[in-house]
């Protein structure tokens, strides 16, 4: 019999995170009740903790007077916004947050936030890399890796939080306010999720609303969105990468220099950096900025730099065969990365493209390719979008799958070319994840041993 009542918080998705924070309140004598459309089997024993702990379950569905009877209500990263229990709920005034700005109101620490539709998690882990060499002890998470909840719930201490945020945690936010607030860039993304592009470029921008004159915001210089709306943001205004010498972070050769205003002027070499391509020296000069506001100093940013390796799946040459080599990028789910890769690479490049559309524009990319692009192969669900829009403009074949589309790239491929996997579409119509679409990707270059090349 399911018990109804009052319930004082419903916890809506029951990941790691709606987990952690069930967790905390349960730990508080809270009473809880916790929802997932998934159905027990769903779930293994992943619930027993928190059910044991007195949560109640209401899985397979959600109930609307769950949704009415709640005091507040907190979402896990990816409900969505729009589901109707939640607009009756608003519409009653009942509080709903997201799971970040609910954890954030439990920590009392400096906190230094990353958005951006690209570049997130690299410069969110390069930032922390900058802290862990300067000694501080920085959390690192939030968007990636541990969500701020199951930190809280860990009970390791920090100095500092360094948190990678997506727009969904932006919100669902309404008191998040960072210290230091990092905004790489507004390209198209999530079309499928927001009304329009200036809807999602509003929720980028949130990540400054509520920082004060002390606080210190973080733009891309270069990036048409972060110059049009500079004048809405209210804290301390920085800028990276663009060549103006207004900019407080700019390269110069392959030292980027730091102008931060009360602050000596700093100096970071990228001679030995391991992040490559443009769109990387923007993470870096980013970061640096992030860290020197932070109050960490230049011998902590270089280490960090000459130490920090990124991640897999993220512009990542996997290796060379017969002289031609092989990208993944398999992490690249909109087009302003794919643009990025492309500017990033010298040789003739045949593309790898598609996988499920994200409802924007794929005219972005024929500058790029018209530079160095040699042929496209369009794959997946968005095949037929991505080949019709590219074709009159590029060499394009049209492709069933990843496979069937590496395997033509391989046989057209010649030494000197680059075989890019950079997709510029989510992976969920033929893969688990960008990173199980990554893995195929490197499986496939790792088979090529028995694979006939065919010279030009
Ligand atoms: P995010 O966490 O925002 O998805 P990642 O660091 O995981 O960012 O990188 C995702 C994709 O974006 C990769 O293809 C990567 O090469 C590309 N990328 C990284 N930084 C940038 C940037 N500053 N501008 C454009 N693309 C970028």
């Amino acid at each position: 019999m399911r018990q109804k009542g009052r319930s004082k918080t419903l916890v809506v998705g029951l990941g790691a995170s709606g987990c952690a924070v069930c967790e905390l309140l349960l730990s508080r004598g809270a009473q809880v009740v916790a929802t997932d459309l998934r159905s027990p089997s769903e779930f293994g024993g992943a619930l027993d903790p928190i059910e044991r702990a007195g949560a109640q379950l209401r899985l397979g569905g959600h109930d609307l007077e769950d949704f009415l009877n709640a005091e507040s209500i907190i979402l896990s990263p990816g409900v969505p916004l729009d589901m109707e229990p939640l607009a009756r709920a608003r519409s009653r005034g009942i509080e709903i947050l997201g799971e970040l700005e609910w954890a954030w109101r439990q920590v009392s620490l400096p906190t230094v936030a990353v958005t951006g539709a690209n570049g997130k998690t690299t410069t969110t882990a390069l930032i922390g890399e900058m802290f862990k060499q300067a000694g501080r002890r920085a959390f690192v998470g939030g968007n990636i890796g541990t969500p701020l909840s199951r930190w809280i719930v860990s009970g390791e201490k920090a100095d500092v939080l360094v948190l990678e945020v997506s727009s969904f945690q932006l919100d669902t936010a309404s008191s998040f306010r960072p210290d230091v607030a990092v905004l790489l860039n507004v390209t198209e993304d999530h079309l499928d999720r927001y009304p329009s592009f200036e809807a999602y470029a509003d929720s980028k921008l949130s990540i400054f609303a509520r920082q004060g004159g002390a606080d210190f915001a973080i733009i891309n210089g270069a990036d048409p969105v972060c110059v049009r709306r500079a004048g809405e943001i209210p804290g301390k205004l920085l800028r990276f990468g663009a060549t103006s010498p207004a900019a407080n972070a700019a390269l110069s050769g392959s030292t980027v220099r730091l102008n931060i205003p009360g602050m000596a002027d700093m100096e970071i070499s990228l001679e030995k950096a391991r992040l490559h391509g443009a769109h990387n020296r923007e993470n870096i000069m980013a970061a640096c900025l992030a860290a020197g506001c932070a109050g960490i100093g230049p011998e902590a940013m270089q280490a960090a730099v000459d130490a920090f390796e990124g991640f897999a799946h993220r512009f990542q040459r996997v290796g060379s065969w017969k002289g031609i080599d092989f990208y993944d990028d398999s992490k690249a789910t909109n087009v302003g990365a794919v643009v990025k890769a492309l500017e990033g690479l010298e040789g003739p490049v045949l593309l790898l493209l598609g996988g499920r559309d994200k409802l924007g524009a794929y005219e972005p990319l024929l500058a790029p390719l018209a530079a160095r692009g040699k042929r496209v192969f369009a794959f997946g669900e968005a095949g037929p979008k991505i080949y019709d829009c590219l074709r009159a403009c590029v060499p394009a074949g049209l492709y069933p799958d990843l496979a069937s589309a590496f395997r033509d790239a391989v046989a057209r491929a010649a030494p000197g070319d680059v075989v890019l996997l950079s997709p510029a579409c989510a992976s969920f119509d033929q893969y688990r994840s960008y990173a199980h679409r990554g893995d195929h990707f490197r499986q496939l270059v790792a088979e090529l041993g028995d694979f006939q090349f065919r010279q030009q």
